[in-house]
């Protein structure tokens, strides 16, 4: 089963997509185990302090490395296994679809870190990451989004998670190029008729328009990725 952990000092927050559409099937029909974990509860500062000054100077409040590391070690340990440790960061490798094929993979259960504030000591990232990864070059508030976005994009390609396990393959990016259009009734809206070959019936041809299409509309939308 896949199985995920976030760290974060906004489980709430996190909870609140968990429990949404695909995220919620898959952990209802028992295909994946995520869980939230609260770093604060992690701090055994009698206000459950989890932030500092960073040395040195400088603007805000850094995530400290004990109330981190205490929770990846409590994760590990219920989880008996070693974990694959992410850092959701705005220095790290830009994610792609193909991240995502290769970490659903993972034997491991992953374990997403999200900082918060300036960022985190960068004792604990040494410790205990593996791969820092970004959703894209722009900076957020905290990594709870990043998690998500990840968690989200590698649960639906789980089998038995969406309604037809092959209906990704198609997807954009699935194999380098973006998808053809699509359509569904009515057949005419607006005075605009869907295209013949899609109500023809012809499956053969069906596939030769889609896959033209693919092609035609990476072109013009994304002409990058076809180099
Ligand atoms: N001071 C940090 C820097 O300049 O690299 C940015 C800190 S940001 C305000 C707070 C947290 O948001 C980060 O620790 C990270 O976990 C998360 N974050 C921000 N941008 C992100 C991105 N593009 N992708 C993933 N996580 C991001």
């Amino acid at each position: 089963m896949f199985k995920a952990d976030i760290a974060t000092l906004f489980p709430e927050m996190c909870e609140s997509v968990l429990n949404c559409s695909i995220l919620k099937r898959a952990k209802e029909f028992n295909l994946v185990d995520i869980k939230t974990h609260n770093i604060r509860n992690y701090s055994t500062d009698k206000h459950k302090k989890v932030d500092d000054y960073p040395y040195g100077g400088g603007r805000g409040m850094l995530m400290m490395a004990d109330p981190i590391y205490r929770c990846y070690e409590f994760v590990k340990k219920n989880r008996k296994e070693d974990l694959k440790v992410i850092y959701l960061s705005p220095q790290g490798k830009v994610l792609t679809q193909q991240k995502i094929i290769e970490l659903v993979k993972s034997k491991n259960p992953i374990f997403l870190l999200c900082g918060h504030y300036e960022g985190v000591d960068q004792r604990v990232l040494d410790l205990i990451v593996d791969e820092e990864i970004s959703i894209g070059d722009y900076v957020l508030t905290g990594g709870e989004l990043g998690a998500l976005v990840l968690l989200d994009s590698m649960v639906r390609l789980i089998p038995g998670v969406l309604g037809d396990d092959e209906c990704f393959l198609n997807e954009s990016h699935y194999n380098g190029m973006l998808e053809y259009p699509q359509y569904t009734r009515p057949e005419v809206w607006n005075n605009l008729k869907v295209p013949e070959i899609l109500l023809s019936g012809n499956h053969k041809k069906i596939k030769e328009w889609k896959e033209q299409k693919a092609i035609k509309i990476t072109k013009k939308k994304r002409p990058d990725m076809l180099k």
